[in-house]
């Protein structure tokens, strides 16, 4: 049960503000190297590079902190406003990034009810073994969540409406592995664009392992329900790195955590 303290309930948001903060977010994930070869103490942040982690990363890419969804807007926050005191309690890492950014603002899918329908196709690049592996992989990935909250549909063939599909790559550039595009906005709440992941090894080692593919779409799908911000443990699947080996309990409790918020709500460090 989360104990929360409404410290100021904000208006409706003008047009302007609310054309202000549509904005693309996207999450990127990185692969580490094979960690075999990790120097000793390093730390793994350091060895990849994620758009939502790692401040080198978000220099290379347009839009920096506002794809983030932690910026302040001009004239501050619409929604429901709360302290870290209070909302931080047993909310998994649903604050971990607030040290460093000051705020955190929930964004998350917005007076759903239903299922969530996602196409997933086979990487027409790859042979068709290796594609069929790929797309059972990204579907049990984007599966884990079923539930929690939405009940998850994978459509296979692209016969049925979805709310959104995954796109295969070869690469992503760099060391990126995988990318949820999202949009964000008070009115309509997050909206995803689509999921990107990689096929093939950033480091030329060929098609990706299905294991991996499988926590790589775990990873975006997180990012897709809305948990936009990063684990600080490497055991959890929403950690910026493909470090976990499945699902954590810290993984269910902050999607928990989330869907108890308002959506738009923002938590001040
Ligand atoms: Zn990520």
């Amino acid at each position: 049960m989360l104990t929360i303290a409404l410290l100021r309930s904000g208006r409706g948001p003008s047009p302007i503000s609310l054309l202000a903060t549509v904005l693309v977010l996207s999450g990127l994930f990185a692969m580490l190297r094979d960690r075999r070869s990790t120097t000793p103490g390093l730390d793994q942040a350091h060895e990849a590079c994620d758009e939502l982690y790692d401040p080198a990363c978000l220099s290379e890419l347009d839009g920096g902190s506002a794809r983030r969804g932690l910026t302040a807007r001009a004239g501050g926050p619409e929604g429901p406003v709360l302290s870290a005191e209070t909302a931080c309690l047993n909310v998994g890492y649903l604050c971990a990034e607030l040290e460093a950014t000051g705020m955190v603002q929930i964004r998350r899918w917005k007076d759903f009810h239903g299922t969530i329908v996602v196409h997933i196709p086979r990487p027409d690049f790859l042979s068709s073994g290796d594609a069929r592996r790929l797309q059972v992989a990204a579907a049990t990935g984007v599966r884990q969540w079923n539930g929690r909250p939405f009940p998850i549909s994978v459509d296979e063939r692209g016969n049925r409406e979805s709310h959104f599909e995954v796109k295969w790559r070869r690469s992503l550039g760099g060391r990126q592995i995988g990318a949820a595009r999202t949009q964000w906005s008070a009115e309509e709440g997050l909206r995803v664009l689509m999921l990107e992941l990689a096929a093939q090894s950033p480091f030329g080692s060929g098609t990706l392992e299905p294991r991996q593919v499988r926590l790589i779409a775990a990873h975006e799908m997180g990012h897709a329900l809305g948990i936009l911000m990063h684990s600080d443990n490497p055991r959890d699947v929403m950690y910026p790195t493909n470090t976990a080996t499945s699902l954590s309990a810290q993984d269910y409790k902050t999607m928990g955590a989330l869907y108890a918020l308002e959506d738009g709500t923002t938590i001040l460090r």
